[in-house]
């Protein structure tokens, strides 16, 4: 992977995007250089799973003031101050247990992160998130995390889904999204859809995705 090369994905990639949809730049395993270097062609909006490694590349890109850090990766409850001080959004919020702790050290630390509810509209054993019938129950709930600024869903699909069946499953979260809409909801926001990755992002795109987290298309693979 060259610089000239990543600069040429990137031209390529945010050519085919509508303007509704955001490109989240998927940086795991990805060195500092190449993130500045992605910066440099305009994206602004870097995906990390860890908290570790997202901080020690943060601290060598701390220069560039205005990139928004979102959290996509499993956070575990003893690292949700850090994911606060770090990230300005978190894809990945997966319980209440965690919703609550995290709007709770959101009031102390006097921020506001923003949110996605990581959902699985097919049962899945490799993943987090809530199931569908999960999520309706803990809503109200969710609605009194004052501060956090819940935007919408995030989900990814199973492994072994063919393309038709990956559309549906995504077609299925916009829907969900629109059925929690109707309950108008004090706090929850719906109008993000985060899902897609290199595989499946054309997909996600025709379903209504409003964020797409591309990590491979984008930086090669890892
Ligand atoms: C790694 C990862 C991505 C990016 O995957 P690619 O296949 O490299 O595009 C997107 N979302 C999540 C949650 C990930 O863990």
């Amino acid at each position: 992977m060259t610089i000239a090369s990543l600069t040429s994905r990137i031209d390529s990639i945010r050519q085919q995007l509508p303007a509704s949809v955001r490109l989240i730049a998927v940086s795991k395993q990805v060195s500092a250089e190449f993130v500045r270097e992605a910066y440099n062609c305009g994206v602004r909006d870097f995906g990390e799973s860890r908290i570790q490694e997202a901080a020690e590349k943060q601290s060598q890109l701390q220069d560039l003031p205005d990139i928004n850090w979102h959290l996509i990766g499993h956070l575990q409850a003893n690292k949700a101050a850090k994911a606060l001080e770090q990230f300005q959004w978190i894809h990945s919020l997966d319980s209440l247990k965690l919703a609550t702790r995290l709007s709770r050290l959101a009031g102390e630390m006097s921020c506001s992160p923003q949110v996605c509810l990581q959902v699985k509209i097919l049962p899945d054993p490799d993943k987090y998130g809530w199931s569908v019938p999960e999520l309706l129950a803990d809503l109200r709930e969710l609605d009194e995390c004052q501060h956090l600024k819940i935007q919408g869903l995030m989900t990814i699909p199973p492994l072994g889904l063919d393309d038709s069946q990956i559309l549906d499953f995504f077609n299925s979260t916009r829907e969900l999204a629109d059925k929690i809409k109707q309950q108008n909801l004090q706090h929850i926001q719906m109008q993000q859809l985060s899902m897609g990755m290199s595989g499946d992002y054309h997909l996600a795109i025709q379903a209504g995705a409003t964020m797409i987290r591309l990590g491979q298309t984008l930086f090669g693979s890892r």
